[in-house]
Order: C-alpha cells, then sequence, then structure tokens
C-alpha cells in the first residue's frame, strides 16, 4: 500500500465507527472493503437506505474522530485472549478461518475495533479530511456501499 492507500485504509475504520454511531447494530456487519489511492469504499450489511441527513452526520462524526487525532493502537494477541475482550464486534461478515491463532486487532478506543492485517496510520489526525462522494444501497443483497476520498 501507498502512503496514500494507508490514510485511506484507516479512514475505512473511522468512517466504520461512524456508521456504526449514526445507523446502530444494525450496520456493524462489514462486508467488504475497497481501497485505491486516495478513493475507499466500505460495504456494510444494512437493510434500508439512510437519509441525506444520517449521510451528513456519518461524515460529521467521521471528521470530528479525525479532527480529535486519538491512537490507532495494534495489538497482535492470541485468538482467545481478543475473542475474550472484544467479542464478535472485532470480526467482519466473512470470518477468519478457525486455523488463525494470532489476531492483529486494530483499536480506536471508544469508537472501532476490527480484527485486521493491514497498515494503518498512527493516528486519526493523519488520514486527513473525509469525504463521502456517493452512498449506494443495493435492495436485493441488503448491502450499503459508502464511497468517500480522503483529502
Ligand atoms: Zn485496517
Amino acid at each position: 500500500m501507498s502512503s496514500v492507500e494507508v490514510r485511506t485504509h484507516t479512514a475505512l475504520h473511522v468512517l466504520k465507527g461512524a456508521v456504526v454511531k449514526v445507523l446502530g447494530e444494525g450496520a456493524k456487519w462489514t462486508a467488504s472493503v475497497y481501497v485505491d489511492g486516495n478513493h475507499g469504499r466500505l460495504t456494510v450489511k444494512f437493510d434500508r437506505k439512510p437519509s441525506p441527513e444520517e449521510v451528513a452526520e456519518i461524515e460529521r462524526l467521521a471528521n470530528e474522530k479525525v479532527k480529535e487525532n486519538v491512537p490507532v493502537q495494534v495489538y497482535e494477541l492470541p485468538r482467545e485472549e481478543v475473542e475474550e475482550r472484544f467479542g464478535e464486534d472485532m470480526y467482519d461478515l466473512f470470518p477468519v478461518p478457525p486455523e488463525v491463532r494470532t489476531l492483529r486487532v486494530v483499536v480506536i478506543e471508544g469508537w472501532n475495533v476490527n480484527a485486521c492485517k493491514e497498515e494503518h496510520t498512527k493516528t486519526t489526525g493523519e488520514i486527513g479530511e473525509i469525504k463521502i462522494q456517493k452512498v449506494r444501497f443495493r435492495r436485493s443483497k441488503e448491502l450499503l456501499e459508502i464511497s468517500f476520498d480522503v483529502l
């Protein structure tokens, strides 16, 4: 990953935290993520199209978390230990294979916990501004796609 992609990838974690704050636990399962340069896309399971106000609030909260410039903590721990500590909330829709015994967990305190092997910025402030470009709800698959750029 290039350094801009490290920022874009880390933005996925910040954005996901904001999505769950605004849309609730019903949006907690990440289905897929995509990063290309400063462009990213977060896809979560969800059952309706969010209102423009909700989308604006997601963007506002995400950028607030960037401005807070909090640490992006990375732990590498035995699977049992992290599962006991963080539960299923750290997992995405498609689970980590059972043979994986040590997990890298990325924590933005009080915001987002995710088992993730990618590279991240050390703080949220390094990400830069997050601009949501497009939101698409795919009703047949109950998937919500949020496309964004980091500026
Ligand atoms: Zn990550």
